[in-house]
């Protein structure tokens, strides 16, 4: 165990204040020692963000608190990737909770493995991927996972829980919503995923999303047996794609210095369509509990609509956050990305805080404009939007 840490020096956002303890776990045996000595608070505690432990991963999807976390973090960072046949085209992939997810991708589509290809380039370890169900370019974990073991701290051990258990749905899974204000209650230790090969060249999974077929040279509309591309190519053309927006980290890039997307898109009823411009983008997202037909409206644009554009929070960004004295909402420390209108980020000097305050923003600029609410993508620790 070490002291004297600070979150800013281990989140993506490079924001956060100190922790009171420290422990990196280079063994599955040494985060369980740690977890064994946390078991899950009662739930009002938990409900009041007040949990002792917080589990850390690459720090990818987390906004901790200026005032830091009281209690004690465990940074998960053992790593190993495990490889089981299953019949003549398949294999079961078991990956250890630290290991980096951009090195897991590389690795499969190195061995002509297909199914987390258009995955490639997104921070963090693979433990937290099944927490949120990590999607991207037309594909999320949800469709590869076999299984993850986790420590459930209710009971003070390993349990296995399969695809149908966790409960996938749109960034969403039973783990995140067992979650309460940033305590979990269970502890991803390793994820198991079935990938797919087949003999010959290694090709992708069908590509579903419009932008990343037509980027490969490749017909969306085409049948699912045309829109195959080669497994490498698939995987840089999602690189290229997601560096231009900002959303593959890069030091000296203050555009990548963010938690990735900082609102989900929101999903409302299709009648609610009738509030919105005709031209407001949209997605099926199928029906809900009580039969409404979804829809799915995509953040970005409705941030940018509502005259947040790129670069809001600049002195030389969008009118509306160039603040009072002109420079910029809270001095620009913070501001969307200049790429997209999805990241929050800092600049270099940024807070907390002065995130937080440039997403507050644009989430009430969506409200008063469209009447929509936005909620935040990552994990808020001893602070709100
Ligand atoms: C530039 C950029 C681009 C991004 N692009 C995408 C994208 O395309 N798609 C997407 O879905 N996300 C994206 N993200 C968000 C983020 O990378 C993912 O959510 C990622 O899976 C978070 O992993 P992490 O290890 O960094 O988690 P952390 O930030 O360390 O943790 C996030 C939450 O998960 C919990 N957690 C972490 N590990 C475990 C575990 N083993 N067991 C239980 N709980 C755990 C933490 O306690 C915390 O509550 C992006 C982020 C950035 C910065």
């Amino acid at each position: 165990m070490s002291t004297a840490q600070i979150l800013a020096d281990h989140t993506t956002a490079r924001v956060g204040g100190p922790a009171a303890e420290w422990t990196v776990a280079r063994s599955e045996a040494e985060a369980v020692d740690v977890l064994q000595t946390h078991p899950l608070p009662e739930e009002s505690v938990r409900a009041t963000g007040q949990d002792t432990l917080l589990v850390l991963g690459g720090g990818s999807n987390l906004l901790v608190s200026d005032r830091g976390f009281s209690g004690a973090v465990l940074q998960l960072a053992f790593s190993g990737i495990s490889a089981e046949p299953i019949g003549d085209d398949a294999v079961d992939l078991q990956v250890a909770a630290g290991h980096d997810w951009d090195s897991v991708v590389a690795w499969t589509v190195e061995r002509g493995l297909c199914g987390l290809e258009t995955l490639s380039g997104i921070p963090g370890a693979a433990g937290a991927v099944p927490v949120q169900n990590v999607g991207a370019y037309g594909s999320d974990v949800s469709e590869t996972i076999v299984q993850v073991r986790a420590w459930d701290r209710a009971v003070g051990d390993a349990v296995v829980l399969t695809n149908d258990d966790l409960k996938f749905g749109y960034r969403d899974s039973m783990l995140k919503r067992s979650t309460i204000s940033g305590s979990p209650r269970y502890v991803v230790l390793s994820v198991t995923f079935r990938l797919t090969h087949q003999p010959g060249p290694a090709l992708s999974a069908p590509v579903r999303y419009a932008e990343l077929a037509r980027a490969l040279g490749l017909d969306p509309t085409a049948e699912d047996s045309a829109r195959r591309a080669p497994l490498d190519q698939v995987r840089r053309t999602v690189l290229d794609l997601r560096a231009k927006k900002g959303m593959v980290l890069n030091a000296e890039d203050h555009d990548t210095w963010s938690t990735g997307s900082f609102f989900t898109n929101p999903i409302i009823a299709q009648a609610q369509l009738a509030t919105l411009p005709e031209r407001t983008p949209r997605f099926s997202a199928g029906t809900s509990r009580d039969g409404q037909a979804l829809v799915k409206l995509s953040a970005a644009w409705l941030i940018d609509q509502a005259g947040c554009g790129k670069g809001f929070g600049l002195p030389d960004g969008p009118e509306l956050g160039r603040g009072a004295a002109g420079a910029g909402l809270v001095g620009g420390r913070a501001a969307l990305s200049t790429k997209h209108t999805l990241a929050v980020t800092n600049r270099g000097e940024a807070s907390t805080e002065d995130l937080l305050t440039v997403a507050r923003a644009a989430r009430d600029r969506v409200r008063d404009t469209f009447g929509i609410t936005l909620h935040p993508e990552p994990v808020l620790i001893g602070c709100e939007l």
